[in-house]
């Protein structure tokens, strides 16, 4: 079994045109962390997404800390933000001295729900303090319900700032992912729909908010010919060898989305009969990206945990992975608000996310679905005793 290859949950998928734009960087010299493919690249995603002030930086986690320090966000203040995320939506706050308050998510998106915000945004004007933002995630490259969320902020007139790390390429009401919103961020991280090896951007309708934040990012240098500084910046500029990369990856990245959307179909089309399997559901608002393939296992009718089928895969030489742990239950977070209507638990309960590689060859997806296939029928389905089930499996 350990001479198979091993299928990875979302590898770097690297092109030509990626090369070629960095033997480009190299020619121009500008081994830096500014140069024309910065500008190019801020450019280039400006138009991709429609969103016109584009800041290429480091990670995602940075372009989530300067969107919060431009709104405000300091010691003693409080963000919104979904509980059913990945940390780097969140700790941007702690860095600055705000407290989370986490909200559950709703079944038909699995991203922040609204009416759950709505209420709490209800109880904090009551109590006469209200939030300095609003954070909900686009999860695994689908968009939230905006319209739902910016409805529930408009009364207290609060910013959303759009985690939108994992949606490049997604669309809400025909727009992009995290158009609209005050700000919104995106990750190129190694294992994104768009990757620099790392990397991230601030994108906003707001060109002050923009421009500032640019500032800060450089070590929040005044325009003088000495370094003259009056604030405390970050140096959180993206490389720009790195955004030679973006820049290839964002010209071939409707494409990707339609590899990464065939994937999803492959595995709905490979595994629908078998008993217990559902899929993530695509709300009709707009299109996902489709970045992870996330199955959820009713265990009962599969015949086995999540935990269970991760680890056959795994023996198998095939990553998958949990669902994203909710916020509310970290460790690091105990203490903090939750607004819970116990779904985010739920699906990280019942979750996996399956090798969702763009490039994924159909015999990897093939041995993907029959090591799922094999491993159902060896659980026998329903099962009545639970320790059956682990004879079951172990013959499989
Ligand atoms: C990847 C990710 C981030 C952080 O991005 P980095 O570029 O890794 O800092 C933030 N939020 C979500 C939901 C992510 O998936």
């Amino acid at each position: 079994m350990s001479s198979t290859k091993r299928i990875f949950l979302s590898p770097p998928h690297i092109g030509a045109e990626e090369l070629e734009l960095v033997r480009e960087a190299f020619a121009s010299n500008y081994i830096a962390p500014l140069g024309p493919m910065v500008d190019a690249f801020e450019k280039d995603f400006a138009a991709y997404t429609g969103i016109p002030n584009c800041l290429a930086l480091a990670s995602g986690t940075a372009a989530m800390h300067l969107a919060l320090r431009e709104l405000g966000v300091g010691p003693g203040d409080e963000v919104l933000a979904s509980t059913l995320t990945f940390i780097g939506s969140v700790s941007p706050a702690t860095f600055l001295g705000a407290a989370p308050v986490f909200i559950d998510c709703d079944e038909a998106t699995w991203n922040m729900d609204a009416g759950l915000l709505a209420e709490e945004l209800a109880e904090c004007a009551g109590r006469g303090k209200l939030p300095k933002a609003v954070i909900p995630t686009d999860l695994y490259g689908q968009c939230a319900d905006y319209d739902a969320i910016a409805s529930a902020c408009a009364p207290y007139d609060i910013p959303v700032v759009v985690d939108a790390a994992e949606a490049v390429g997604a669309t809400y009401k025909g727009r992009h992912a995290g158009a609209g919103a005050r700000a919104a961020v995106f990750s190129f991280n190694g294992n994104k729909i768009l990757n620099t090896s790392g990397g991230g951007m601030l994108a906003s309708s707001d060109a002050r908010l923009a421009e500032h934040a640019r500032k800060l990012s450089q070590q929040a240098r005044e325009p003088f010919p000495y370094y003259e500084h009056a604030e405390i910046g970050y140096n959180y500029r993206l490389s720009n060898v790195l955004a030679a990369i973006g820049r290839g990856q964002l010209r071939w990245l409707e494409e990707r989305v339609r590899i990464k959307r065939g994937i999803f179909d492959a595995y709905r089309e490979g595994l629908e009969d078998v008993p217990g399997i559902s899929f993530m559901p695509e709300a009709p608002t707009g299109r996902a990206n489709r970045w992870l393939s996330v199955i959820l296992l009713d265990a009962e009718e599969f015949g086995a945990e999540p935990e269970e089928l991760r680890l056959a895969l795994e023996a198998e030489n095939i990553e998958a992975r949990p669902v994203w742990k909710p916020m509310h239950l970290q460790p690091v977070f105990r203490g903090c608000r939750v607004r819970d209507g116990g779904v985010s638990e739920e699906l990280f309960k019942e979750g996996l996310c399956l090798p969702s590689g763009t490039s994924l060859q159909p015999a990897d997806l093939e041995r993907v679905i029959g090591a799922i296939k094999r491993f159902a029928a060896g659980t026998g389905g329903r099962r009545s005793a639970p320790g059956a089930r682990h004879q079951l499996a172990g013959q499989a």
